[in-house]
C-alpha cells in the first residue's frame, strides 16, 4: 500500500481492471483522480487518503486500507482556519406546508457525520410561524441544538425578513458552517444569507467532506458544464455556506427519544416596510409529475427515445408502481417534459429502484441517479459505463428485452412472488 510522507494511505488503482465509470473522479474531495485513456489516475500529492474512491468503485479496482480511526474526542482536530470563535456545523431547517422540507432532514444527517470528524455539534436553524413541533423533530432527526427564530412576519417564505432572520441567528450563534436544501427558497435565501455576511457560498453539491487537517469544508460540485469536479472551500470567512439539492445524502432515521436543546430567538425585523403578500400562488407544480417521490424509476435514454415505445415503459412503471423519466436528450428530442430529466442538470433522485433504458451512464446522468437503491440497466452495448453502476445489468435491444422482463414481472406478481 502506498503512503505518503506523514504515512496516510493512498488509494492506487488497478489499471486492468478500471471500467472508466468516474464515479471514483466524481466523489474525491480534493479533485485528485483524472482519466486518461479511460482509466481513472489518482495524482498521489493530491490524494488526501480518506478512501471515497474505494467505497464508490463498482468493480474494486482500488486498492485502499483504512487506518482504524481514534474516536472522535481522542483525535487531534485542527483549529479553525484563521477565523477563530465559530462552532458547529447549522442546518437550516425549511418549513413547506407545515412541514419540515426532507432535504433539510438529509442535510442534518450529512450535518452529524461532518461534526463526528471535526468533534463538534449539529445545529438546527428553524425560522418561521408556529414552528413548535419542527423544532422537536429537528432534535429527533440528529440536532444537539435548534434555534428557533418563530413569528407571524415568517408565516410565508420572503427572501428579506427570512434572509434578516438567519443571518441574525449566524451573528449570534456563530456556526462553522451552514448547510441549505437546494430548494427553490433555499437557493434564494442562501443568496442573501451568504450577502448580508459577507461570506462564500458553493451551490449545488454532489458532496461534502472535512479536511480534518485544516478543519474546513470540502465542498464538491460539477464544474466546466459538468466534465470536472471541483472541490472549493472558504478557508477565511465563516459560515462555510453550501447548498444541496435532495435527495443527494440519505434521511437519516428518526429518534423521538432524542433530546437536546430549544434556544428561542426575537425576531428583528429588516428596516423599513414590512412587506405583504399580495397573492400566493399554490402548488403550481400540481399538474407537474414530481418523479423524486416515487420508488421506482423507468429511465428512458437517448437510446429508447422512441414515442412508440412509451407506452411500454408507462407499462413496466405501472407494474413496479413507479412513473417514466429520462435523460437529456429525450428532453431535448420534446419526447418529455424537462421536469422527467434525471442528471445534473435535471433532478436528483434516489428511488428504490432504477431501470436505465437505453442510457450510456455519462456522469452528468450518474450524478443524479447514484443514490438509487437498485440500478437495473438494459443497453445494447456491453462497454457502456452505466453498466459500471448498475447492480444488474441486461445487454440487449430493448425491444425485446422490456417486454420480456414485464411478461416476467406480470407473472410472478400473479403467483405472488413479486415485489419491487
Ligand atoms: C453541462 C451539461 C449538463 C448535462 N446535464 C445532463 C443531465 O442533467 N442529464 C442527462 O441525462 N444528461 C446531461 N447531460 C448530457 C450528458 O453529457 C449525456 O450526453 C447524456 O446523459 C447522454 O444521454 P443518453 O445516455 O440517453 O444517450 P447516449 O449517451 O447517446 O446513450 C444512448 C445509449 O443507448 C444505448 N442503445 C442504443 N440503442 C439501444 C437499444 N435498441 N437497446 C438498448 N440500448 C440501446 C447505446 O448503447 C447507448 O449506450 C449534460 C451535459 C452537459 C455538458
Amino acid at each position: 500500500m502506498a503512503t505518503d510522507k506523514k504515512r496516510v494511505e493512498l488509494a492506487e488503482i488497478i489499471p486492468d481492471k478500471c471500467i472508466g465509470c468516474q464515479l471514483c473522479a466524481g466523489i474525491c474531495p480534493v479533485g485528485a483522480i483524472e482519466m486518461v485513456d479511460g482509466v481513472a489516475r489518482i495524482d498521489p500529492a493530491a490524494c488526501i487518503g480518506c478512501g471515497k474512491c474505494a467505497d464508490v468503485c463498482p468493480v474494486e479496482s482500488i486498492k485502499f486500507e483504512r487506518k482504524k480511526r481514534k474516536p472522535a474526542g481522542e483525535r487531534k482536530v485542527g483549529k479553525p482556519a484563521g477565523v477563530p470563535g465559530y462552532e458547529g456545523v447549522a442546518v437550516f431547517v425549511e418549513v413547506l406546508e407545515g412541514q419540515g422540507a426532507s432535504v433539510s432532514w438529509e442535510l442534518v444527517g450529512k450535518a452529524r457525520d461532518l461534526a463526528g470528524k471535526m468533534g463538534t455539534t449539529v445545529l438546527g436553524f428553524v425560522v418561521g410561524h408556529e414552528v413548535e413541533e419542527i423544532a422537536g423533530e429537528a432534535l429527533a432527526y440528529g440536532c444537539d441544538d435548534v434555534h428557533v427564530i418563530d413569528d407571524p412576519l415568517l408565516g410565508t417564505y420572503l427572501s428579506r425578513p427570512y434572509g434578516k432572520a438567519v443571518s441574525d441567528l449566524c451573528t449570534t450563534v456563530k456556526p462553522e458552517i451552514l448547510l441549505i436544501g437546494a430548494t427553490l427558497a433555499g437557493r434564494d435565501l442562501s443568496g442573501v444569507v451568504a450577502t448580508i455576511l459577507e461570506t462564500g457560498l458553493t451551490a449545488d453539491c454532489t458532496g461534502l467532506d472535512i479536511d480534518e487537517e485544516k478543519r474546513i469544508l470540502l465542498m464538491t460540485r460539477p464544474t466546466f458544464g459538468g466534465n470536472i469536479m471541483a472541490t472549493i472551500f472558504c478557508e477565511r470567512h465563516r459560515p462555510q455556506m453550501s447548498t444541496v439539492r435532495p435527495k443527494v445524502f440519505r434521511l437519516p432515521e428518526k429518534d423521538v427519544e432524542r433530546k437536546g436543546g430549544i434556544h428561542r430567538h426575537a425576531f428583528e425585523p429588516p428596516a423599513g416596510e414590512p412587506p405583504s403578500v399580495i397573492e400566493r400562488v399554490r402548488d403550481v407544480a400540481g399538474a407537474v409529475v414530481d418523479i423524486t417521490r416515487f420508488p421506482a424509476l423507468i429511465v428512458a435514454g437517448k437510446g429508447a427515445c422512441d414515442a412508440e415505445s412509451m407506452p411500454m415503459f408507462q407499462r413496466l412503471a405501472g407494474v413496479l408502481g413507479g412513473v417514466v423519466a429520462c435523460s437529456r436528450p429525450v428532453v431535448e428530442s420534446g419526447l418529455l417534459p424537462y421536469e422527467r430529466q434525471v442528471g445534473q442538470t435535471g433532478k436528483t433522485v434516489a428511488p428504490k429502484l432504477y431501470v436505465a433504458i437505453g442510457v450510456s451512464g455519462a456522469v452528468q446522468h450518474l450524478v443524479g441517479m447514484q443514490g438509487s437503491e437498485r440500478i437495473v440497466a438494459i443497453n445494447s452495448d456491453p462497454q457502456a459505463p452505466i453498466f459500471g453502476v448498475a447492480d444488474f445489468g441486461i445487454i440487449g435491444d430493448y425491444k425485446i428485452v422490456v417486454p420480456l422482463f414485464i411478461d416476467e414481472l406480470e407473472r410472478k406478481m400473479k403467483s405472488g412472488a413479486g415485489g419491487t
